[in-house]
């Protein structure tokens, strides 16, 4: 067992050593087990980053990871006094990919098309009417009284009824407004606002004539005529929830989010969020029928959340607020919607717009690709209700975008394979982990490319401090494959990639000289050539 490889091994004095060196180690500390729960092949060493790193099958509508998603939410300028120009923007940032736009002009769209790969045209939770989609009064939430009802953060907009699941009518309307934007060019479909008639329920809502007969149903599969009657209903089969919560004076509006209806207002909530799950259902098969394939939907899973109705749709693309844009959330974040074979792209909700933005949102920008996502460029962001839109400025993030652009085959089929950052360990490696940094606050990502040991690894470095400075990483020679340390190249954006060496630290670790990062470098590890020819 222990000679076996030995006799394989007829290439270079560095195999030779290489493979003594697993043999040594094999022998002296496979007998005590610390190597936990990690998988060691003996004759091969400590797994590799190659051999942890995971495929994800990828979607064809999904932006590559190369790709530069841009939102222009409409078409800019919208009018004469409009400073912004959606193409001349999309241009200075580089953009591939134009997500996450409310238009339903083909001329538009074409456009888009034009300039970009993909279109993802967004529909929301307050499609307006058909057929000129111009208001909001058709299959509409109710509340008790019922008045139509909007989400709490719409109030100050005019004419912003959200829309019933279980209305026929909006239902209708819906497809009707997806097709169109199908039609007019779109590759896939963003929505907004997901969870409908179970937000509603917090906002003293749905309780419309379909609400009102689905949920007499939905009570009747579930209730028998004695646990009604000791609820006060004395006929199940004429039963009209909004009836009954009116003579109990029951709270009108979001005071209803606090009002004590006991099991049936747990009832009344789990049937809404059952009409949401079939509201998708039944909206998306007709979508595809109609289209005549299967229409991809990414939705805005806020924060990056999979809980329902979130985990109905492929691709989240989700508004991040700048509290939770920290290294270890995005990594968690990441790893979820990897896990669950999701993809995840962002827009970061800045706090400030007085240019002390800025530095997070590089940071951000790095830190999201470093993960294998995107941050959509920051320039037409939604910042908060009463508060103006962001439009961040070409000459503070464009470059990082060039960057990418620049480097895409660094980052196209690389797969995430160990994260760095202050002292979380990473429970893949229990112990030799591959990277180290040498101080906190620095972020690490290897990335790698699945089962392929001849392939390059990169490593994406994003330092967090607002006062950068050089640092050191070490390597953990066994975790990479043996061509890995033939080549080592730093790249930084704004400029040229160069050669470094790594210097020994001992047999087993190299030690790797970073300069000062703003915020982003990657290290390129076993490449004959940076670019490539
Ligand atoms: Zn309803």
């Amino acid at each position: 067992m222990m000679i076996e490889p030995i006799q394989q091994c007829h290439q270079t004095g560095a195999i030779m050593s290489h493979v003594l060196a697993v043999i040594g180690a094999a022998v002296v500390l496979f007998p005590s087990n610390i190597f936990g729960e990690e998988t060691v092949d003996v004759t091969r060493g400590l797994v590799q980053v190659h051999e942890v790193a995971r495929v994800v099958p990828r979607l064809p509508e999904m932006p590559p990871a190369s790709a530069v998603c841009f939102s222009s939410r409409w078409s800019h300028p919208i009018n004469r006094d409009d400073p912004h120009d959606t193409f001349a923007a999309a241009e200075a940032f580089h953009a591939t990919d134009f997500v996450w736009t409310y238009s339903l002009d083909p001329k538009f769209v074409q456009r888009l098309r034009q300039s970009g790969e993909r279109v993802f045209l967004a529909v929301n939770s307050l499609i307006p009417d058909p057929p000129d989609f111009r208001r909001r009064s058709k299959g509409r939430i109710v509340d008790l009284l019922g008045q139509p009802v909007t989400a709490p953060w719409m109030r100050s907009w005019p004419d912003s009824a959200w829309g019933c699941a279980n209305s026929p009518e909006y239902r209708e309307g819906f497809i009707e407004y997806a097709v169109r934007a199908i039609q007019a060019g779109a590759t896939a479909l963003q929505m907004d606002d997901p969870r409908m008639n179970l937000a509603a329920v917090s906002w003293g809502a749905c309780f419309c004539p379909h609400c009102i007969e689905g949920f007499r149903a939905f009570l009747i599969d579930r209730v028998s005529q004695e646990t009604a009657t000791a609820w006060g209903i004395t006929d199940l089969d004429r039963f009209d929830y909004r009836q009954y919560l009116l003579e109990r004076k029951a709270s009108v509006g979001d005071a209803f989010a606090k009002y004590d209806g006991g099991e049936l207002k747990s009832l009344f909530a789990e049937f809404q969020k059952e009409s949401v799950r079939q509201f998708f259902s039944y909206v998306r098969g007709e979508i595809d029928r109609r289209a005549g394939r299967h229409i991809v939907f990414s939705t805005n899973n806020y924060r990056g959340s999979w809980e329902f109705p979130y985990d109905l749709f492929e691709i989240g693309m989700a508004e991040l607020p700048q509290r939770d844009a920290t290294p270890q959330q995005l990594y968690d974040r990441y790893r979820e919607a990897h896990d669950r074979g999701k993809h995840q792209i962002f827009t970061l909700v800045p706090q400030t717009a007085d240019g002390s933005e800025v530095p997070i949102t590089r940071r951000v920008i790095a830190a999201c690709y470093a993960l294998g996502g995107h941050l959509i460029v920051p320039w037409d962001v939604y910042t908060g209700s009463q508060k103006p839109r962001y439009y961040g400025r070409p000459e503070d993030y464009a470059e990082l975008y060039r960057f990418v652009r620049e480097f895409a085959h660094c980052f196209d089929g690389y797969e995430e394979a160990a994260f760095v950052f202050e002292d979380r360990p990473d429970e893949r490696y229990p112990l030799a982990p591959p990277l180290l940094i040498g101080i906190p606050q620095v972020m690490g990502v290897v990335r790698a490319r699945p089962q392929q040991a001849a392939a390059p690894v990169v490593i994406h470095l994003v330092d967090w401090r607002d006062e950068p400075s050089p640092f050191a990483i070490r390597l953990h020679r066994r975790r990479f494959p043996l061509t890995a340390f033939e080549h080592v190249w730093f790249s930084c954006p704004g400029h040229p990639p160069r050669e470094i060496s790594p210097r020994e630290a001992s047999d087993e670790e190299l030690v790797l000289e970073i300069p000062t990062l703003r915020p982003w470098g990657l290290v390129v590890l076993g490449a004959a050539r940076p670019l490539p020819e």
